[in-house]
């Protein structure tokens, strides 16, 4: 017998039970003129069989300019800055775009116009117990959005995507937090909705082991496989059911209080079928049906005066496609610079490490053993030259990482090689094999005796514009800029030549 097609629908479906309100006393307004208050809108209930309900027909109730505030204008550039950004608040009878809130952002998305004109919204936010939309008008104008006017409010498709993304870390966090204090009675302290793509965090009283870790992660997958239901339960708000906040023993509050200029009168429960039932005005999913959460095994501490606290971090939904096909993007990157399969990529990186720190060490090994050779060089250059005192210019190109511990490895090994009463002054130079006007020459002076190397070390400075300083017989400092012999290296001569003079 032929399998029987299953036929899935395109997208989870809500189930009617999602939204419930459990009082007599509230009912959603139907008088157009009149915005529903925040904690009843359209993205609050998801009535639709779509979960993500992207539009809804309805009136415009206020359109007014927005005022920005003044200390924006204080110069002509911010002056246009905000003329571009000239915004509209409308205030809508219902909408479909989030309002931020409960540590959710804002939504972005569209108003449509009756004639078609779309309105970008860039932002919603919530006054008292309204929702305002930012609009942006077209040519300084919201043509269509007078009031009383019919429009469309949409999330558009760049909406969408970003509410659905917001939905997915809401329910995530609600689900963690829930499992965090079950089963470790470990309390949220506060949580980030972070921005796409990075992952979010729950902040709790102290760090959690691997283990832990793990065995939250696995009670998340039970619950998601099993589909638990999410819905929301809305009453009127009112002094005997008030949300409060509990606090810690040392002071420090868990969890968000109701924000104390809400005044949409509405108490809002969001339930994670036998898991959890937490006040949130936040948009949810309606199932916990695929949920993906991924605790990322790792928690980062931090200390705050004197209590510390960890940051748990986790990813759900869009954000952990994106972060998967990055990580594996990077993976495979990495094995095909090292020429391996990615299982091997941690042994080969510890084979690479290694076989560098070796390499470092016998290129450290062999620059002092050339230190000496050049050393004994310029010593025996003093010991024939018969000057009763030396001057010599040395200098080199190089690409070395450590030019001054190079030349200083010479210094040192030309001091322990001269004898007790000679008289000599150095000037040992390092340049990079690339010529730029943004190259760095090493400069490093050696006199017999601290009065020698200061006389060096001035005039380095202010003939030559070599930054640096010393102590003792020893000067060093940088030049910038492309070393050519026949300039710089005649100055430095030039230097020698005085510094002999003086004697
Ligand atoms: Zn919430």
């Amino acid at each position: 017998m032929a399998a029987a097609a299953l036929i899935l629908p395109a997208v989870p479906v809500t189930p009617p039970d999602y939204h419930r309100i459990i009082s007599d006393r509230l009912r959603i307004p139907d008088d157009k003129s009149l915005p529903v208050p925040v904690g009843l809108l359209a993205c609050q209930r998801q009535h639709s069989r779509d979960p993500l309900l992207r539009e809804i027909s309805t009136t415009v109730v206020s359109c007014n300019a927005h005022k920005k505030e003044q200390t924006q204008t204080s110069n002509k550039k911010k002056k246009s800055s905000a003329t571009q950004e000239k915004l509209f608040e409308v205030i809508l009878h219902d909408t479909v775009l989030f309002p931020e809130g409960g540590g959710q952002p804002s939504d972005i998305g569209l108003i449509r116009s009756a004639s078609g004109e779309e309105y970008q919204v860039t932002e919603v936010k919530r006054r008292g117990g309204h929702a305002i939309h930012f609009v942006k008008p077209k040519h300084d104008q919201v043509v269509g959005l007078e009031v009383g006017s019919h429009v469309i409010a949409a999330l558009g498709e760049d909406g969408y995507m970003r509410r659905l993304d917001h939905m997915c870390m809401h329910t995530s966090q609600h689900l963690l937090s829930a499992l965090l204090e079950t089963e470790l009675n470990l309390p949220t302290l506060s949580w980030a909705l972070t921005s796409y793509p990075t992952p979010s965090y729950v902040e709790l009283t102290r760090s959690i082991t691997l283990e832990e870790i793990a065995q939250i992660q696995a009670k998340a997958h039970r619950l998601a496989y099993e589909g638990r239901k999410v819905r929301v339960e809305v009453e009127p708000l009112d002094s005997e059911n008030h949300p409060g906040v509990a606090t810690l023993e040392g002071g420090r509050t868990v969890g968000k209080a109701l924000p104390s200029d809400y005044t949409g009168g509405i108490k809002r429960t969001v339930i994670i079928d036998g898991v959890d039932k937490n006040p949130c005005c936040g948009t949810h999913l309606p199932s916990l049906h695929n949920l993906q959460l991924f605790i990322l095994p790792q928690t980062e501490s931090l200390a705050r005066g004197n209590t510390n606290t960890s940051r748990l971090f986790f990813l759900c939904g869009p954000r952990l496609h994106a972060h998967l096909a990055t990580s594996h993007a990077l993976l495979t990157d990495v094995a095909g610079i090292l020429s391996c399969g990615t299982p091997a990529v941690p042994a080969r990186v510890s084979q690479v490490i290694e076989e560098r720190r070796r390499v470092d060490k016998r290129a450290e090994e062999l620059e002092f053993e050339l230190a000496r050779i050049v050393a004994e060089g310029l010593l025996g250059e003093m010991n024939n030259s018969g000057d009763p005192a030396f001057v010599k210019h040395y200098h080199r190109t190089d690409d070395s990482a450590r030019a001054l511990g190079f030349l200083q490895s010479i210094a040192s090994a030309f001091i322990t090689g001269s004898p007790a009463q000679a008289k000599y002054a150095l000037v040992l130079t390092s340049s990079p094999v690339e010529k730029r006007s943004t190259s760095v020459t090493t400069v490093l002076a050696l006199g017999s005796d601290d009065e020698r190397t200061k006389t060096m070390g001035d005039a380095l400075k202010t003939q030559l514009g070599v930054k640096g300083g010393g102590r003792g017989v020893r000067w060093s400092g940088k030049w910038i800029g492309v070393w050519r012999e026949g300039k710089e290296g005649a100055i430095v001569e030039e230097i020698l030549k005085t510094t002999q003079k003086t004697d």
